[in-house]
């Protein structure tokens, strides 16, 4: 039998499961015990906060141009709706995405691996919801990558997100995560979510492939709830 590359998450228990993933560090501006030290007071953004941010095209992770070369890998659309608590829709929620390319690179002087860059794959977007909460953008699949520090840990594929709207103080992060791959059951960060609903609300759906609006394409839906019980599971900034 051929040995595991690195140990199945159930092998870590309770809260220091993270601390024993090789090194691995759980230190306090990831996990705060106790408020930060604030010093700016926070204010709430307004109602004119996402007012001329977002252009053109910004939705669109695979060009860096409209019309442009499209990024290699298999494409994707990733719509979804953002509600609060109530299952009211959140408007004008300022949405950034970012991520790796098809083969798991970031174009990021911290990326030191070997695999290659797209220089057609923009690889972040930002977008906002509409009046029922909805957001919609397009990309190409990303790959897995070693994590940095890490021989023996590949990232599954995931698109990193931030959102930020009216009402909130600070920007709420989390990530998106693919169906069937198998790399999720062996991710610490993903599987550091004690709760199994929480860590399932991060792997998005895979829809109807006319739910994408193109031929070819790969449709996943994922919802974000921002407080109340069915809440997306979100990470502290940091
Ligand atoms: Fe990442």
């Amino acid at each position: 039998m051929s040995e595991k590359p690195f140990p199945h998450p159930s092998v870590f228990l309770g809260e220091k499961r993270l601390e024993r993933i090789k090194g691995y560090r759980v230190h306090e501006s990831r996990t705060p015990e106790k408020p930060l030290r604030v010093l700016t007071p926070s204010q709430t953004i307004g109602p004119f906060f996402a007012l001329g941010l977002v252009g053109s095209s910004e939705d669109d992770l695979a060009c860096r141009e409209p019309g442009g070369a499209r990024a290699q890998g298999t494409p994707i659309v990733v719509s979804g709706r953002v509600t609060d608590e109530a299952g009211k829709p959140v408007r004008k929620a300022l949405i950034e995405v970012w991520q790796a390319n098809r083969w798991g690179k970031y174009e990021h002087p911290d990326d030191t691996t070997d695999a290659p860059l797209d220089p057609a794959f923009k690889g972040w977007g930002r977008m906002l919801t509409d009046s029922e909460g909805r957001y919609r953008f397009r990309s190409i699949k990303p790959g897995a990558y070693p994590n940095p520090g890490y021989d023996d840990w590949m990232r599954p594929p995931h698109i990193h997100y931030s959102i930020f709207a009216a009402g909130l103080m600070q920007r709420l992060i989390t990530q998106l995560y693919f169906p069937d791959e198998a790399l999720n059951d062996i991710d610490p960060i993903l599987n550091g979510i004690e709760n199994l609903d929480a860590r399932a609300s991060l792997v998005a759906r895979r829809l109807r492939a006319d739910q994408a609006g193109e031929q070819g394409v790969e449709a996943y839906g994922f919802d974000i709830v921002l407080s109340g019980a069915a809440q997306t599971a979100l990470f502290v900034d940091g």
